[in-house]
């Protein structure tokens, strides 16, 4: 039987769901900043992409996730260990939609090597827009992507593993890895004492054999169903990469307990748990002692995704509010005819136009650091202020997207008040805001010569935009200071913007020149839409946001 109408509750201005929609191809910067770092073969790709993810399905599938969170499965009901995670099927359908893109390994060919050519900026851009979706499941995506840099420095496991890794299906199945269709990798390094400061992990490795026994705990240990764990442990010879599988070679459940999950402000479709090593069984990966060293190489991928989800959640935030605002009528105009409205809208799409230009330039970087030196100082330099200045940005951006749909932006049934909950922790994790800048400071110290050079193309590449001089001047006093760590967040923000300005003067010179002008040049206000934008610019910048 249908409900009778309410007789004043007639339904009017209202937006309609910004749903089944290809979020590629209303995504003009995004599709710029894709072609010019290298991918403009990968478009009829990515809009497949694009449809297939800006589905009502897809969205639903997001939102059902992430109300019926992980549930740990400690024992079974007659007493017997499990330590299992349950996810709803909406997760599990995330994941596999995700795996059949290629998101998990589609920049590594078979033997887990760098794919090369675009691969980076083409699986950069369907993160990007996978993020606008559901942020949680990609938490092992990234890792499993992630883990084959450090598998690198075990030659053998890696070979072992790449054809389990390289598929594009998703084995949820809880197996031993060698027997499976597809797997997923996580990380172990966070415990209690100690997350950025790995060295004080207290968690010890004892030779067995060809093989090590594990024994200790981690405080956050994210994705744990995941076929194994890429942990740091401390061995005879110092903090040593180990590969902790869920099951020992001769098929048992390996000695892995979860202790409870985090219960968390966002990302809550992932599971996060705390967990006890008694005597787990792994395998060495790099030299014992190399542990960083080695974990590094993940990290550094991990911290890329970081920057890319964020920007991701930003274009989200700003095209839910720009479809909304040309829907919804106050004063007999729609909102994005208001002229205070168009100024918060159109500064807000520069914003997130810089953001996703310089991700992807940061990605081509990824592409090409193998065969070019140059290429790979950048991506030294710059991963970490990267991360830094696009993952801080999101969260005050993200509110700001919000406050555009008024009431409706602060309830559960849309989904910017999910994305504003998910925006902290990709600064978080991964390298907390400080680490960062202290990353860059190593980069800089440590490879000083390379470092310089980056910044000496930065400065070319600028060269003539409003401020940017001035901004490569200010960078540069910054770190010969031999203080810098007081100044290192005003330089690394600096240094941030003078590469966005530089990553979209390749994109759009007008676009670059209004960002240098409003970021570099202009004191920027702390609110967006504080900036005297003219009125062409204002229309050139939504129009090119969304058609
Ligand atoms: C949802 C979630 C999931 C996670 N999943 C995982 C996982 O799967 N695996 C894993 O290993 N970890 C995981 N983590 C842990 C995460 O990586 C750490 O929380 C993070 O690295 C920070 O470490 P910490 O919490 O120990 O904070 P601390 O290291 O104590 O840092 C606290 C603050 O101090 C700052 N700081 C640190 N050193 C300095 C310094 N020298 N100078 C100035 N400031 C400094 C940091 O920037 C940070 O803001 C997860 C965290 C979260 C929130």
């Amino acid at each position: 039987m249908t409900q009778a109408s309410f007789a004043t509750h007639e339904v009017l201005n209202q937006s309609p769901p910004f749903e089944d929609v290809d979020l590629f191809a209303v995504d003009r910067p995004l599709a710029e900043a894709v072609a010019a770092n290298g991918g403009a073969s990968a478009h009829a790709e990515l809009s497949e992409f694009g449809q297939h993810w800006g589905s009502a399905a897809m969205a639903a599938r997001g939102r059902i996730a992430n109300e019926n969170t992980p549930k740990l499965r400690t024992f079974d009901s007659r007493g017997n260990r499990r330590d299992e995670v349950e996810f709803h099927p909406a997760y599990h359908e995330l994941m596999a939609r995700s795996a059949h893109a290629g998101v998990h390994n589609s920049t590594w060919n078979a033997e887990g090597k760098p794919a090369g050519g675009a691969a980076e900026v083409v699986r950069a851009a369907k993160f990007y827009m996978a993020a606008q979706v559901e942020t949680g499941h990609l938490c092992p995506i990234t890792m499993t992507r992630a883990s084959v840099a450090a598998l690198a420095a075990q030659p053998e496991l890696l070979a072992k593993t790449m054809p389990v890794i390289g598929t594009r299906a998703y084995d949820p199945t809880f197996a031993p890895w060698p027997t499976k269709r597809g797997m997923t990798l996580g990380m172990g390094m966070t415990e209690k004492q100690g997350g950025t400061d790995v060295r004080s992990n207290r968690t010890r490795a004892v030779r067995d054999g060809e093989a090590y026994r594990i024994t200790g705990h981690k405080w956050f240990m994210s994705a744990p169903m995941c076929d194994a764990f890429l942990v740091l442990a401390q061995a005879d010879e110092g903090l040593t990469c180990f590969f902790m599988p869920r099951f020992t070679p001769d098929g048992s459940v390996n000695a892995i307990q979860f202790q409870r999950l985090k219960d968390k402000l966002g990302n809550r479709s992932n599971a996060s748990s705390e967990v006890e090593f008694t005597g787990a069984h792994a395998m060495l990966v790099g030299a014992e002692g190399k542990g960083i060293r080695t974990i590094i190489q993940m990290v550094q991928l991990t911290r890329q995704d970081c920057a890319i989800a964020s920007a991701g959640l930003m274009r989200s935030g700003l095209a839910h509010a720009l479809h909304h605002a040309r829907h919804r009528r106050v004063f007999q105009k729609h909102l994005a005819d208001q002229p205070l409205m168009q100024a918060v809208l159109s500064d807000m799409a520069l914003h997130v136009e810089a953001s996703t230009a310089l991700v992807m330039r940061l990605c081509r970087s990824f592409d090409q650091a193998p065969d070019d030196p140059g290429e790979a100082a950048f991506m030294r330099l710059l991963t970490p202020a990267v991360k830094y200045w696009v993952c801080k940005s999101a969260p005050g951006f993200l509110y700001e997207a919000m406050e555009c749909l008024g009431g409706n932006g602060y309830v559960e049934e849309g989904i910017l008040a999910r994305h504003f909950r998910e925006s902290p922790v990709n600064a978080i994790w991964e390298g907390s805001g400080n680490v960062m800048c202290l990353d860059v400071l190593r980069a800089l110290s440590r490879e000083a010569e390379a470092a310089s050079a980056v910044l000496q193309g930065l400065v070319e590449e600028t060269a003539g935009l409003p401020g940017a001089a001035d901004a490569a001047a200010c960078i540069g006093r910054a770190f010969r200071r031999p203080d810098s760590e007081h100044v290192a967040r005003l330089a690394v923000e600096k240094l941030a913007l003078l590469a966005a300005a530089a990553a979209l003067n390749k994109v759009s010179p007008h676009q670059a020149e209004l960002f240098a002008a409003t970021r570099l040049a202009g004191n920027h206000a702390s609110m967006y839409g504080a900036f005297d934008l003219a009125g062409d610019d204002i229309s050139r910048l939504l129009e090119r946001a969304l058609p």
